[in-house]
């Protein structure tokens, strides 16, 4: 689950992912006993197997050699920097040549620090903790520009990235995309009756039920905007997405928030549409947004506390 605010955060537990790349084993294991007792620190002893590992892995941090048999050190920072997926990560090099020439190519390249060899063991851990804390600082102003503040799940801004992202595959995949819409029911009663504070308390409860909902590593749960939330399902079908629009459903009631201002139930309830399409070049994902919401306001008509989809009406 990507949705959740605590599988965003770094894990507690985890300690940072450090990776050493020299061609000279002596020198790997030299880093790798400085560093084990603090990182995961893991080691390549050249420049296709470092690229391996960074995309398997997604190291923290990366100290890597300039001069190496085969592909040279510069040659592997400008592979990682070219590659989405591995270009945040940022890259020390080590080197024994001494040339400013040298230390401004790399810079060039897009490194953040130059450490000459011999390595100076007090000298490269201080590097190594500096480069790593900005690091992990700004991986998590990432996560948190894409979070809702109140609720932990992903923000509008989150969904529509996903959703556009996910239109472009499922299109190429000729895959189905689903799309649930859920709107807490006579919520501005509940906050009439029982204050805003437990309004946003309610909020956070019912977020947490939705993203404790989906399973899969692409889904997404997020707050598409006051007491609405959207759940973005690749490669689900109707059935699929119906059937977990129906366990939000009851999970939002077995909260078992009381709301004795609610016409549905003596519980805080939720209406859900949900809508399917295989993406085509003639559609735009807002074609499916459209579709969802029509559902919605059905759900909502028909009595809300429900779920409606496109082919099916109720349930
Ligand atoms: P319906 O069943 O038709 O959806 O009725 P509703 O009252 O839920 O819908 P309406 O759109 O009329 O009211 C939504 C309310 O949600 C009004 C707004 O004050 C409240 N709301 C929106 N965002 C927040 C929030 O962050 N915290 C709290 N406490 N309330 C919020
Ligand atoms: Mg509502
Ligand atoms: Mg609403």
């Amino acid at each position: 689950m990507k949705q959740s605010m605590e599988t965003w955060l770094p894990h507690p537990h985890s300690r940072p992912k450090l990776l050493v790349v020299d061609d000279q084993p002596i020198n790997v294991r030299v880093l790798h006993e400085l560093f084990r007792e603090d990182f995961d620190v893991f080691m390549a002893t050249s420049g296709e197997q470092a690229i391996t590992v960074c995309q398997a892995q997604q190291p923290d941090l990366i100290l890597l050699d300039v001069v190496m048999e085969g592909m040279d050190g510069h040659e592997v920072c400008r592979r990682l920097k070219a590659d989405p997926a591995t270009q945040d990560i940022p890259i020390i090099f080590i080197t024994a040549q001494q040339q400013e020439s040298e230390e401004l190519l790399g810079l060039a390249l897009g490194a953040v620090d130059f450490i000459s060899k011999p390595i100076n063991p007090v000298i490269v851990k201080a590097r190594v903790r500096t480069h790593l804390t900005l690091k992990l600082q700004s991986d998590l102003l990432r996560t948190m520009a894409l979070m809702d503040g109140l609720t932990g799940v992903a923000n509008r801004r989150k969904f529509d990235e996903d959703i556009s992202a996910d239109w472009r595959v499922c299109l190429r995949e000729q895959k189905p995309l689903s799309l649930i819409l859920a709107d807490v029911d006579f919520f501005k009663r509940y906050n009439d009756r029982y204050g805003h504070q437990a309004g946003d308390g309610c909020l956070r409860a019912v977020a947490q039920a939705l993203a404790e909902t989906v399973r899969r590593p692409y889904d997404l749960v997020a707050r598409y905007g006051g007491e609405e939330f959207a759940c973005v399902l690749p490669n689900t079908d109707l059935s699929g997405a119906v059937e977990i629009a129906t366990r939000m459903q009851a999970g939002v009631r077995a909260l078992d928030i009381e709301h004795s201002a609610s016409d549905v139930d003596r519980v805080v309830t939720i209406s859900l549409g949900v809508a399917t399409l295989t993406p085509s070049a003639d559609l735009e994902f807002q074609a499916l947004i459209e579709a969802a919401d029509k559902q919605l306001y059905e759900a909502k008509s028909a009595g809300r506390g429900r779920v409606c989809s496109s082919s099916m009406a109720a349930s």
